[in-house]
C-alpha cells in the first residue's frame, strides 16, 4: 500500500491538466484532478472553442454581402445573438462531457471543487477533505486581469463575453492584443459600433510591424474605431443598459458593453503554494525548471499558471512532458521555438519564427520576401482588401526563419509552412516547390 491516497493530484482540469492525467494514468499512476469551474478549462469553456465559432458565425456577414456578386439573391438577413450564443454554449457543454469522458474512461478520479496546497504533498478541497499525493501538479491556468479605474466593476472580461444577455449595439473594447482584436472583429462583423481602446499607441505589440499596419488599415476600413494612448479612466453607468465610457484626452463613448482585454494573470493567488515552499515570479506564475518542476520537489506545474507561453498546444505538450518524465521514465522537455501562432481578427493573421524586426537585430544577413496580393475571391466580389505574406531568409545560410502572414485562412496555411520553417528548409526548398494554383497559398513558393 502506498503511503499516500494518490500518486498525482491535479489541480486544474484545463488543457494541460487532463493531458498530464490521462498521460500518467496511462502509465498506471492513480490520479485524481480537481476543478473548480468546468472540466475543459478556459480553452474549451471560456477561450479558444466558444471564440473560433464566434468567429466562424460573425464571418457569415461578408460572405452574405459578397455572394451577391457570385449570383446568390438573398433577401435582407437577419442576426440574432441568442441563436449564436446559445449553439456556441452547446456545444462547449458537448466538449466539456467529452473531456470528462476522457478521465473517466482513463480512471481519473475528478472533484469538483476547488483544491489548494496545503503542503508538499497535501491538498484541502473546499469541502474540507484533505487528500495526500505523492506528487501534485498545479494547472490552474490564468485569469483576466481588469486594471484597476473608477466603475471597473461594469466591464467584462472574455469569460462574461460569451454569455450576454442581449446584443451589444455598441461595444467599447480596452487593449489592442490577442483577444482585444478578435472580439473587435467579432462584434463589427455581427453588426455592433466597435471601439478599441488602447493605453499604447499600437496593436498586437511583438507582431511582424507591415501586418500590423496592414489589419489596423482593414479593421479601420470595416469601420472599427480606434483610440490609441488612450486607456479607460471612468465607466459611468447610465440609464437603459447604456455605459458612458471616459479615457483619457477623448469625449466619453456610449456603449452597452465594455470588454477589457488588457492580458491575463496567473491564478495563483490563495492556493497556498507558498505552505509548500513553491518559488513565484512576480506576476504570481510558478517558477519551473525545463521539466516543469518547481522549488518543492514533489510539486509541478503547467500551463498558463507558468506563464511562459500563454498557448493551449504549449500547455498540452508540457502537461504530457510532465506525465512521460514523472509517470513514464521518459525525461521529456517542451520545445519552445518556432511555435506557431495566429490572431483571429478578420482577417486572421498567423506567423512562426522570427519577425523582421528580430531576425535584424539577431542574425548578420537578413533577406526578406513578400507578396502583396488580393485574394481572388476578393476581387471577384469587388473587396479591396489586400492580403500580405513575408518571408524572413537568413542570407547567410538561405533558411527560412520566419513566415508571417495576413489574408483569410492564414492560419490554415501557416501551420504547413511551420513544419517548413521547424524542419530548417531554405528559401531554394521553397522555390523548387510547384505551386498550387489558383490558391492563395501558393503565394509562399512564388516570391522571388
Ligand atoms: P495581450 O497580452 O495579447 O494584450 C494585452 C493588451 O492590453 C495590449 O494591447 C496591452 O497594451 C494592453 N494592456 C496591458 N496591460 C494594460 C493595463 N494595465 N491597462 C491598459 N491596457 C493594458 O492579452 P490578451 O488579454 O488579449 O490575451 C492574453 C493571452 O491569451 C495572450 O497573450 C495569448 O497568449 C492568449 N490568447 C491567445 C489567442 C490565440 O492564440 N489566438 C487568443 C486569445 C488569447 P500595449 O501592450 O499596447 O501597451
Amino acid at each position: 500500500m502506498s503511503e499516500f491516497d494518490y500518486d498525482l493530484f491535479v489541480i486544474g482540469a484545463g488543457s494541460g491538466g487532463v493531458r498530464a492525467s490521462r498521460i500518467a494514468a496511462g502509465y498506471g499512476a492513480r490520479v485524481a484532478v480537481a476543478e473548480e469551474h468546468r472540466i475543459g478549462g478556459t480553452c474549451v469553456i471560456r477561450g479558444c472553442v466558444p471564440k473560433k465559432l464566434m468567429v466562424y458565425g460573425s464571418d457569415f456577414a461578408h460572405g452574405l454581402e459578397d455572394a451577391a456578386a457570385y449570383g446568390w439573391m438573398i433577401g435582407e438577413a437577419k442576426f440574432d445573438w441568442n441563436v449564436l450564443r446559445d449553439f456556441v454554449a452547446s456545444d462547449v457543454d458537448r466538449l466539456e462531457k467529452a473531456y470528462t469522458s476522457t478521465l473517466d474512461n482513463n480512471k481519473v478520479d475528478h472533484f469538483h471543487e476547488r483544491a489548494v496546497v496545503i503542503g508538499p504533498n497535501s491538498v484541502r478541497l473546499a469541502s474540507g477533505r484533505e487528500i495526500s499525493a505523492k506528487i501534485i501538479l498545479i494547472a490552474v491556468g490564468a485569469w483576466p486581469v481588469l486594471p484597476e479605474f473608477e466603475g471597473n466593476q461594469y466591464a467584462i472580461t472574455s469569460n462574461e463575453v460569451f454569455g450576454l444577455p442581449e446584443f451589444p449595439r455598441r461595444v467599447v473594447v480596452q487593449g489592442a492584443g490577442y483577444i482585444a482584436l478578435e472580439f473587435a472583429g467579432i462584434f463589427n462583423s455581427l453588426g455592433a459600433e466597435v471601439t478599441v481602446v488602447n493605453r499604447s499607441d499600437q496593436i498586437l505589440r511583438g507582431y511582424d510591424l507591415s501586418l500590423r499596419e496592414r489589419l489596423l488599415q482593414i479593421m479601420q476600413a470595416r469601420h472599427i474605431k480606434f483610440r490609441f494612448s488612450s486607456p479607460i479612466e471612468k465607466i459611468v453607468k447610465e440609464g437603459n443598459g447604456t455605459f458612458s465610457v471616459h479615457t483619457e484626452g477623448h469625449q466619453p463613448i456610449a456603449a452597452e458593453a465594455v470588454l477589457v482585454a488588457t492580458g491575463r494573470k496567473p491564478k495563483t493567488e490563495g492556493l497556498g503554494l507558498e505552505t509548500a515552499g513553491v518559488d513565484l515570479g512576480p506576476l504570481g506564475e510558478v517558477l519551473v525548471d525545463d521539466y516543469n518542476q518547481t522549488s518543492c520537489p514533489s510539486i509541478y506545474a503547467v500551463g498558463d499558471v507558468t506563464n511562459r507561453v500563454q498557448l493551449t498546444p504549449i500547455a498540452i505538450r508540457e502537461g504530457h512532458a510532465f506525465a512521460d518524465t514523472v509517470f513514464g521514465n521518459n525525461p521529456r522537455t517542451t520545445a519552445y521555438d518556432c511555435i506557431p501562432n495566429a490572431v483571429f481578427s478578420q482577417p486572421p493573421l498567423a506567423g512562426v519564427g522570427l519577425t523582421e524586426e528580430q531576425a535584424r537585430t539577431q542574425l548578420a544577413n537578413v533577406k526578406v520576401f513578400t507578396s502583396d496580393f488580393r485574394p481572388m475571391k476578393n476581387m471577384f466580389a469587388a473587396v479591396p482588401e489586400r492580403g500580405l505574406y513575408k518571408l524572413v531568409v537568413d542570407a547567410d545560410t538561405d533558411k527560412v526563419v520566419g513566415v508571417h502572414m495576413i489574408a483569410p485562412e492564414a492560419p490554415e496555411v501557416l501551420q504547413a509552412a511551420a513544419i517548413a520553417v521547424k524542419a530548417g528548409l531554405t528559401k531554394a526548398d521553397f522555390d523548387e516547390t510547384v505551386a498550387l494554383h489558383p490558391s492563395m497559398a501558393e503565394e509562399l513558393v512564388l516570391m522571388r
